[in-house]
């Protein structure tokens, strides 16, 4: 029984951080002429009402999308995401991962989109029903990235952006991980996991069992916007990458301390470190 829903939670601190690495690392691939493949193992609805009764119960975007876009600066990289969350922004709504995906993909590109949750699979259908680059797929998104990995075209990119909400989830990265890295060996794999208050061990046991599964490089960027406190629930997240593009650290570099003075204020922290160097 799937109960997570994220319309609960878009457009939060975590949404914009990872949403913004998305950005950073499509905008790279999409430098190539090559035609290049999107999935997305956990894609949910792919575009969400802020002023329906799911965001407005939580305010969630406030303390994200809604203290970016109101601050008096502006990022120092990213504006292919700013310019698109603003616009649909001003019509109450923000983008999933799916959408600012298909957003910034051309004609010769291919999106494979998983999704399990039977009114989110629905909304997603929806949605990308006329776009002929689009595939989604109803069905458990690890056992489907694995199925359709390596992918066509072969170039690209896969997120893995799980809820986390059980405990299995943590160990059925690292497998689909283990499974993937070889096989889609030029392929950039993007893992969000959240820093939860009491557990911050969960998210360092994930990190040291995807170095321990020696991928041939291996990228990890965090942001957080409160103390990390037994109180809190989730205060940032993080995003581990393996086969990161060129110069997407760097960029990262420029914007990840802006970001945290914006959304953290004063509570707000960033890094970011090779845990295994490319060569
Ligand atoms: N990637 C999306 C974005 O950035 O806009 C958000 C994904 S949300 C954090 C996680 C989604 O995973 C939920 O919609 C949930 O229904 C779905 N989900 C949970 N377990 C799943 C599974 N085993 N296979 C595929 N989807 C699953």
């Amino acid at each position: 029984m799937l109960s997570y829903r994220h319309a609960y939670h878009a457009g939060n601190h975590a949404d914009v951080f990872k949403h913004l690495c998305l950005t950073l690392i499509l905008e790279k691939l999409l430098e190539k002429d090559k035609p290049l493949t999107y999935m997305d193992s956990h894609a949910a609805a792919g575009l969400y009402n802020l002023d329906g009764d799911m965001a407005q119960k939580t305010q969630e975007y406030a303390e994200g999308i809604k203290r970016l876009l109101n601050a008096s600066s502006s990022l120092p990289v990213g504006q292919s995401y700013l310019s698109l969350v603003d616009t649909l922004y001003r019509s109450g709504r923000y983008p999933g991962s799916p959408a600012i995906a298909a957003h910034m993909l051309r004609d010769k590109d291919k999106l494979q989109l998983i999704e399990l949750h039977n009114t989110e699979f629905a909304n997603l259908h929806q949605q990308f029903r006329r776009d002929a680059r689009v595939s989604c797929h109803h069905r458990d998104g690890f056992e489907g990235v694995q199925a359709l990995c390596p992918p066509t075209p072969r170039r690209g990119m896969l997120l893995i952006d799980p809820p986390y909400e059980q405990q299995n989830e943590y160990d059925r990265v690292i497998q689909c991980v283990k499974n993937l890295h070889r096989r889609w060996a030029t392929g950039t794999l993007a893992i969000w996991y959240p820093l939860l208050g009491r557990a911050r061990n969960q998210a360092d046991g994930l990190l040291a069992r995807l170095t321990s599964l020696k991928p041939a490089n291996l990228f990890v960027a965090e942001l957080w916007i409160k103390a990390q406190s037994e109180d809190y629930g989730m205060h940032g997240s993080g995003m581990a990458v393996i086969n990161l593009p060129w110069q997407v650290d760097t960029q990262l570099e420029q914007t990840l301390p802006h970001l945290a003075t914006v959304l953290g204020k004063e509570h707000g922290g960033y890094r970011q470190q090779w845990l295994i160097e490319a060569r």
